[in-house]
């Protein structure tokens, strides 16, 4: 199959233009305010919402635009991107995380109560699946849903939850039948239901414009109509839903790599030393070089499984590669840009220094290197 000249059409790029435009006039000027105080202005989503932009690859029915459209997205998510703070990313788009699983499988009572006003930013929405004993081990997860009539009880707790604090609504992983991956479900919990409370907002070594908590269940009641799919076949709807956040954190990891490099070219051409650039200096201009050529390839394989998916085919162990690389390459490129630009690159006010804190998370949330690691060699034969 010959490799199509552009992954992205004409409407692709109106997406992209018109998400520049709200990056540069509602985040940009204030970013760095927000990332210091550790949140961004619940009005952003409302003005998300209103712009269209939380509601790109969703149905038209409840607010949305592009559905299922993966190039839109990803357009999309590389513009927001383009704020700097994978916090603000990660806060803004929890949607893309909680959401899929209600508008895929929810009744449609719960989608038109609950779709529409997440799409508008009105209401926010997390995905609880990680609990206090572990994260990468999903199929054992502990937190109880017991049937009692028409609601079930909910008892336990999840941790680093983002957008945790400030969610209206959360997808929630629970255990409603036996050990393992069979009996594990999805239900929405709302704020305000008695029995559940949210804990202490998380502090983080990065993505700190977004909030990350614990949550707790206690006897926490929820209507039986907010089970999500068919019971203790949740843990399917949890893994299909992690292959579009795995090519979301490879596209992040991809233009975290894209504005390290950027820095590091002005920098390169601005900084004197022994009185010229530089970027001069033969051993930087291998290195950007370098920086430049792993970037390509990386973002190339990971459009390239977007492709896939676009075009529905089942991409499990290639967009688990693609996450692994784009992390490790992103992962190095801000290593390098903090290098090359020295003492400032080790500053607060130089975007490489939040670009190389925002970047360790990418490889452990989402699944981790080491689980990708796993789900590669399994479909391997290994
Ligand atoms: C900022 C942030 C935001 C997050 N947001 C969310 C969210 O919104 N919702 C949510 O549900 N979760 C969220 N998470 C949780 C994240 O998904 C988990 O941290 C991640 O899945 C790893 O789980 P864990 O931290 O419990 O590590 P563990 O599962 O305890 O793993 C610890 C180490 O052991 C390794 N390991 C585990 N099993 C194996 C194995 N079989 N082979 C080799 N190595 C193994 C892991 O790779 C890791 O290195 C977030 C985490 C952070 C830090």
């Amino acid at each position: 199959m010959a490799a199509p000249q552009s992954y992205f059409d004409e409407s692709h790029q109106l997406v992209r233009d018109s998400v520049r435009r709200f990056v540069e006039r509602e985040i940009l000027p204030h970013i760095d305010d927000w990332e210091e105080a550790e949140e961004f202005p619940r009005e952003l989503y409302l003005k998300a919402g209103a712009a269209g932009i939380l509601g790109i690859g969703y149905p038209e029915q409840y607010g949305g635009s592009h559905e299922g459209d993966v190039f839109a997205k990803v357009a999309a998510n590389e513009e927001l991107m383009r704020s700097g703070s994978g916090g603000l990313v990660a806060g803004l788009g929890s949607l893309d995380i909680g959401l899929p699983p209600i508008v895929k499988w929810a009744t449609p009572a719960v989608r038109e109560r609950v779709v529409p006003h997440v799409l508008a930013g009105e209401k926010i929405m997390a995905l609880a699946v990680t609990e206090p004993s572990g994260g990468s081990d999903v199929a054992n997860l502990k937190t109880r849903a017991i049937r009692d009539g028409d609601h079930y009880r909910i008892s336990g707790s999840k941790t680093f939850i983002t957008s945790g604090v400030r969610a209206d609504y959360y997808t929630v992983a629970v255990r409603t039948g036996g050990d393992g991956f069979g009996g594990v479900s999805l239900l929405l919990v709302e704020k305000g239901t008695p029995g559940f409370s949210v804990g202490r907002k998380l502090k983080k070594m990065g993505w700190w414009a977004s909030d990350t908590a614990e949550l707790f269940f206690d006897d926490c009641r929820v209507p039986v109509e907010n089970l999500i799919g068919v019971e203790n076949a949740g843990f399917a709807c949890i893994m299909a839903n992690f292959q579009s956040e795995r090519l979301s954190l490879a596209i992040m990891a991809n233009m975290t790599a894209q504005l390290a490099l950027e820095e590091s070219m002005k920098w390169a051409r601005e900084r004197q030393a022994f009185g010229k650039p530089i970027g001069k200096f033969q051993v930087l201009k291998h290195r950007l070089a370098e920086m430049a050529t792993q970037l390509e390839v990386s973002r190339e394989f990971t459009y390239r499984q977007a492709a896939q998916m676009a075009a529905g085919r089942s991409v499990i162990k290639e967009i688990s590669m693609a996450k692994n690389f784009a992390t490790d390459i992103a992962d190095r490129l801000t290593y390098d840009a903090v290098q090359i630009m020295g003492g400032m690159g080790y500053m607060r006010e130089s975007l490489v220094e939040r670009l190389y804190r925002d970047n360790r998370i990418l490889s452990i949330g989402g699944g981790t290197r080491e689980i990708m690691n796993e789900i590669i060699s399994k479909q391997m034969g290994l």
